[in-house]
């Protein structure tokens, strides 16, 4: 049996205790002041005499120290056990944060939290609604915050279940429960550990809001994190506002501004690209040898399938022309006909692609496939003639 010093006091660090057991890299004291992962909070680090606690587990009647190598202590031995405070203070801050902004959704509009989560980046609370709209959650974060300035005092008692009142959850044990208290607005039962204040949860910050199976997940960060998002989101945004230069409050509207002007070049772009792709195939066609049907034939290779595409689309638009693109690597073809050739690009490529492992097809105009090599590709071109 583990004694556990957190229940009592949440701002412990440093104390002593005496060696129970050692099994492996795992370790059992007498008493410890550190929180093992358990009821949504995560477990605290720190050392036992020269030895790092990489993670704590609670095995019900014993609390298990994991160490980072194996312990070299013996049953019996005195130790010094330091808590990081840094981690578990920040712990407090979320878990006191989540127990407030609850029982605020609770008091205002009635939504119960159903599950949370505590972690390292973030943590999230899931209310029984099907959506939560953004106004009650600004409500919500902004009464939490009006508590957090009043700084009500948050205490801890021991009560017996059975005679326990006003929880906002019923206690899901019998017997004696631990009830964390926020004046005036929350009572649960709760074994984590918590600030001693609402002034030391911090500003309370609500983020992402997202559907979450038939609930909705509510993302917040308090205290200390809170503080480091607000710096990088400002670091972050200062970033784009000097690439755009303009202030960090008319990001929004330029970068918007600037999304609709790409859109615009872009649709430019591609409509000069097809007036200079019927250009190019008009000269191109003129430059070719017309066969003893009067049919103007047009072979190239690029890199990539893109330009043949509009090459292929003007060429099929032209009297008496074939036009036959193609790509070495990976291996594809387009392959374009003008109505008046005699030619029905997508049923001869289809069928040039069948016999040589290829996929791909189109309309009687234009048409176009891949193929598993460059025999193969070789082979389709000539059944194209
Ligand atoms: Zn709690």
């Amino acid at each position: 049996m583990t004694e556990r010093l957190y229940y009592t006091d949440a701002r412990l660090t440093e104390f002593t205790a005496r060696v129970l057991e050692v099994a492996g890299d795992r370790v059992y004291l007498d008493r410890t002041a550190f929180y093992p992962t358990s009821g949504g909070q995560l477990f605290d680090v720190g050392t036992l005499g020269d030895a790092r606690v990489v993670d704590v587990v609670d095995e019900k009647e014993r609390i298990a120290h994991v160490l980072e190598k194996p312990a070299r202590f013996s049953p019996n031995d005195e130790l010094k056990a330091r808590v990081d405070w840094t981690r578990r203070f920040d712990h407090m801050q979320q878990h006191t944060g989540q127990h407030l902004l609850s029982a605020v959704f609770e008091e205002l509009f009635g939504h119960k939290t159903v599950s949370v989560h505590f972690g390292d980046e973030s943590s999230t609370l899931d209310l029984d609604v099907a959506s939560l709209p953004k106004d009650r959650a600004l409500k919500a974060e902004r009464r939490a915050n009006e508590i957090v300035f009043e700084n009500r005092p948050v205490t801890v008692t021991f009560e017996d279940a059975a005679s326990a009142t006003g929880l906002r959850k019923a206690a899901d044990r019998t017997g004696e429960i631990r009830i964390v208290e926020i004046e005036g607005i929350d009572r649960s039962a709760c074994g984590g550990t918590h600030v001693r204040g609402t002034g030391e949860i911090g500003p309370v910050v609500v983020r992402r809001i997202e559907k979450y199976k038939q609930s909705t997940r509510v993302e917040f960060l308090c205290g200390w994190r809170a503080l480091a998002r607000a710096r990088a989101d400002f670091d972050a945004l200062s970033t784009i506002a000097g690439s755009l230069t303009t202030s960090i409050d008319e990001v929004p509207a330029l970068v918007s501004a600037q999304a609709a002007h790409l859109k615009e070049a872009e649709t430019d772009a591609r409509k000069r690209g097809e007036e200079l792709a019927k250009y190019q195939a008009r000269e191109r066609c003129d430059a070719a040898v017309p066969d003893s049907n009067g049919v103007r034939r047009i072979v190239e290779t690029a890199p990539s399938m893109d330009p043949l595409r509009a090459m292929a689309q003007a060429i099929s638009a032209l009297p008496k022309a074939i036009y036959v693109g193609t790509v070495a690597s990976p291996p594809g073809i387009v392959f374009a006909a003008s109505a008046d050739s005699g030619v029905n690009a997508g049923e001869l490529l289809k069928s040039a692609l069948g016999a040589n492992g290829g996929r791909g097809g189109g309309s009687p105009r234009v048409a176009q496939g891949t193929v598993p090599d460059a025999a193969a590709l070789q082979r389709v071109i000539e059944l194209l003639h």
